[in-house]
């Protein structure tokens, strides 16, 4: 190995989920490295130009996620030309029954600058253009991964783990079970366009482009095989070369009506969801669990709330490791609601925070009790449960 070294946690993926996993054990006094392939921290939500932060309420006016996820919509903010919804602006708290969205538009560029000042702040040991190719297990658990930078090869050990690689990289290698789904395949990309079509306009001419392509879903498991990757991505660009040739030959021109910049990771939405203790699938919303750890509303519609199990942050098979954001254990419709933005830093800090009890209590995630999770989340002002935010009467069982 050409470098090695020991953390108390060690995070895989710097996308959402995974910089709030770092900042919450990072904030608990631990020693934390947050390991990340790209030059680029957020993932999807500023890699794959995604710039839409979707909502923290029920759309019901009752807000059902907190922490880092807020924190982090409200800092995204920063270096941005988009407000808060004048009824979530905190002078003016919305009212009961009031479909207003707590959600935003932010420029993915002011998150990662911002995310990237917090995780220093807390001291988190960012390790960017480093790509986790392996994992090692001892004692029946993760124990350490091998990562490739410029440095070569070494090994980061640690003594838990959280995978926030948005497929679910660390429990395949150590052979866990997963779930696939279908993709809807779409493109979001920058333009200058003097029509501004968007609705998510920067300048007048300057927006980021969502564009749906003729079929609607890509086969299952697409994204974890390697050609498949390139074939996706290279049909996205020839689709936009039409695109543009259509758009010239209709009269415009490449003075004002160009493309600015692509996404540099692939927009599959669905990866792979890691199988774990509990399993979130659809019918789950309003119902209670013990061991929630957060909730989240439904970004589609208004009204469905979801308590968040521990235990799906816990892989079956797989000790010494957490999953969050995209790849938690979520199938079907709970798969759809789960794999967005609020729900991935709200996962992410939960998986992050469970970490840090593992690491003080010497215990793995299979050994770890809801109760000291739950209580170091309720100190950070994190609702878990419908009947905390008044919506107890809604519980479905
Ligand atoms: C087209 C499209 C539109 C969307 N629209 C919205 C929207 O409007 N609003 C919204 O809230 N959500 C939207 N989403 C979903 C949302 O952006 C993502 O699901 C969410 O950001 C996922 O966050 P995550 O941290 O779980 O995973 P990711 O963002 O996937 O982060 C995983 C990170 O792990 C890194 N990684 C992976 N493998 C390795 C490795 N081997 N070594 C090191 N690092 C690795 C990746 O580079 C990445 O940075 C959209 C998604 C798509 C595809």
């Amino acid at each position: 190995m050409d470098f090695s070294l020991k953390y108390d946690i060690v995070v895989v993926g710097a996308g959402i989920a995974g910089v709030s996993a770092a900042l919450a054990a990072a904030r608990r006094g631990h020693r934390v490295a947050l390991v990340e392939k790209q030059t680029l921290i957020g993932g999807l939500a500023t890699a794959g130009l995604i710039f839409v932060y979707l909502p923290l309420c029920d759309g019901e006016g009752v807000q059902v996620t907190g922490g880092i996820a807020e924190e982090l919509l409200l800092r995204g903010l920063d270096f941005s030309p988009f407000e808060l919804p004048q009824d979530w602006q905190k002078e003016a708290p919305p009212q009961r029954g009031s479909s207003s969205r707590y959600k935003v538009d932010f420029a993915p560029a002011s998150l990662t600058l911002v995310m990237d000042e917090l995780l220093a702040e807390a001291n988190v040991d960012l390790w960017l253009d480093s790509r986790v190719c392996d994992i090692r297990q001892s004692a029946g658990r993760i124990s350490a991964i091998e990562v490739e930078n410029a440095s070569g090869r070494g090994m980061l050990q640690g003594s838990c783990f959280v995978d926030a690689s948005g497929e679910a990289l660390l429990v395949r290698r150590a052979g866990g079970e997963f779930s696939t789904a279908l993709n809807s395949l779409s493109l979001w990309m920058m333009e200058m366009s003097p029509k501004a079509s968007s609705i998510y306009a920067f300048t007048d001419s300057l927006h980021i482009q969502p564009f749906r392509f003729p079929f609607e879903v890509y086969r299952p498991g697409s994204g974890l095989d390697g050609k498949d990757v390139s074939n996706y991505t290279r049909f996205c660009w020839q689709e936009l070369r039409k695109y543009y040739r259509d758009n010239y030959a209709a009269g415009h021109t490449s003075f004002n009506h160009y493309p600015v910049h692509l996404p540099t990771m692939p927009q599959f939405r669905k990866m792979a969801a890691a199988k774990c203790l509990k399993t979130l699938n659809s019918g789950d919303e309003f119902r209670r669990f013990e061991d929630s750890v957060g909730m989240t509303g439904d970004w589609r519609k208004p009204g469905p709330v979801w308590e968040t199990p521990l235990g799906c942050l816990i892989p079956e098979k797989t000790d010494g490791v957490l999953m969050a954001g995209r790849c938690i254990s979520a199938i079907e419709d709970a798969w759809e609601v789960y794999r967005v933005i609020p729900a991935a830093a709200m996962t992410g800090e939960a998986a992050g925070i469970s970490a840090a009890i593992c690491v003080e209590q010497r215990r793995t995630p299979h050994e770890l009790a809801a109760a000291p999770v739950q209580d170091a989340l309720r100190q950070g002002g994190i609702k878990l449960h419908l009947d905390e935010v008044g919506l107890g009467a809604k519980y479905a069982n």
